[in-house]
């Protein structure tokens, strides 16, 4: 289309949408710039517990007193496993994948994934398999993964995005008949910790946690060992420690691949303190997550990627999906991208996440794998988009502010239809 008859085209849309008056267009926006609290959402007693830190002269140290509270009361938190607290998610998860390297020399995950989560399979010195996702779940296609298993697989590691729970128990029941160990990334979902499956916990060989400002525990960086193996939070200074052991000791070369995994002080104090009200913070995401989708369900053609009534999920951001047919939009990005630009225009905090599986974000990987080969990881990739700052102190009144700006939107969508994809990509 050249560029003249594509203005003719956004003059003609632009007209058609006037009474909607869309942000996009120079119209007011329905959320007012510093009205939304962004995560983090800090907090002046956040200073104390810093403060707590420099009194006790100590910055660093494994053992320090509030490390070892905040596992302690982490482990008391979850119901069941041991804490260990490394210095992030990603060490958490490089760490637990050494320790079962013995198993086998493959790796199972989902193409739908982070590359933080997928990278230290190959720090690891092992292989990723990939396998697609259930559309449903957004999480590993439990068949399709345990269809690998007898292929020197050594573990399946089970990603929980956005606060969802990957339950898979044929998945977890098929790694046991083989050997496979069962690793949870549960960095964005700290709830699936709890005995969220009828009463009971996951079953799994290790979780791993991530505590990075971005997630639940907002506290700078961090991560979890979390496990009921003793040996396996033994192996923590296996991978990790260069110096200083746990028991306090000043040793200098003890045994240890030496990678730097110590947590930090000063973040593990902000999350020994957040930790006192997690279940609230919990239980206002939930409450924030189910009002939103009540207001918004009625839009036509858009989901939420899992269940945000569920009672067990953590809703660290709110996934939805566009099904772009239903919008009158051919399949592809395009109706996700302009729905998700007309919203931030809006004041809304909608984001984009990964547009491609997670392979063709990993060096040395991206030829060895298709994406045309995980249609449901693709088809989620073109078409979700999450609403961020769900957590309080945002509250209902935020909620009602977002939904307003989703049905202002939506009426845009319906008066102009997909040609307002040219209004999203031009201005
Ligand atoms: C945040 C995150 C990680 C990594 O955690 P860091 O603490 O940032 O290293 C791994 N996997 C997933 C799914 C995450 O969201």
């Amino acid at each position: 289309m050249n560029r003249q008859s594509l203005s003719v085209q956004v003059n003609n849309t632009r007209r058609f949408s006037q009474d909607v008056d869309l942000a996009i267009l120079g119209g007011d926006p329905v959320i007012r710039p510093g009205r939304i609290a962004p995560w983090p959402a800090t907090q002046k007693e956040h200073l104390d517990a810093l403060r707590d830190v420099v009194e006790s002269g100590r910055y660093h140290r494994v053992n320090h007193p509030i490390v070892a509270d905040l596992e302690q009361n982490l482990s008391t938190w979850t119901g069941k496993w041991k804490v260990r607290a490394v210095g992030s998610g990603t060490a958490a998860i490089h760490i637990e994948l050494d320790y079962v390297k013995d198993r086998g020399e493959r790796v199972v995950t989902a193409a739908l994934n982070w590359p933080g989560a997928v990278g230290p399979i190959a720090i690891s010195g092992l292989r990723p398999v990939f396998v697609d996702v259930d559309i449903n779940l957004a999480g590993i296609d439990q068949q399709a993964a345990a269809e690998t298993f007898a292929l020197d697989v050594g573990a399946v590691l089970i990603t929980h995005l956005f606060g969802n729970n990957i339950l898979v128990p044929e998945a977890r029941s098929a790694a046991r008949a083989h050997g496979v160990a069962v690793i949870d990334d549960i960095c964005q979902s700290i709830g699936a910790t709890k005995a969220i499956v009828n009463g009971a916990h996951i079953d799994t060989d290790a979780l791993a946690l991530s505590g990075n400002g971005a997630k639940h525990l907002g506290a700078g960086e961090l991560g979890f060992v979390i496990t009921e193996d003793p040996q396996l939070i033994e192996h923590v200074d296996c991978v990790s420690l260069t110096s200083s052991s746990r028991r306090g000791e000043r040793i200098f070369s003890p045994y240890s691949q030496g990678y730097n995994y110590r947590p930090n002080v000063f973040s593990s104090s902000i999350a020994k303190m957040r930790l006192r009200s997690l279940d609230t913070q919990l239980q206002i995401r939930r409450d924030n997550g189910s009002i939103l989708w009540e207001m918004i369900r009625d839009l036509s053609g858009i989901f939420p990627l899992f269940d945000p009534s569920d009672c067990s999920q953590s809703m660290l951001n709110f996934p939805l999906r566009i099904e772009p047919e239903t919008l009158g939009f051919r399949p592809g990005p395009r109706a996700r991208d302009s729905v998700v630009k007309l919203l931030q225009a809006e004041g809304v905090p909608v984001w984009v996440w990964l547009t491609k599986p997670v392979f063709e974000y990993l060096p040395n990987m991206g030829n060895s794998w298709r994406a045309a080969d995980f249609p449901n990881t693709v088809k989620l990739l073109d078409t979700m988009f999450y609403v961020s700052e769900i957590a309080p102190p945002n509250d209902a009144q935020v909620m009602e502010l977002y939904a307003e700006a989703f049905h202002k939107v939506w009426k845009a969508l319906s008066n102009v239809g997909p040609k307002i994809s040219d209004i999203a990509t031009i201005v």
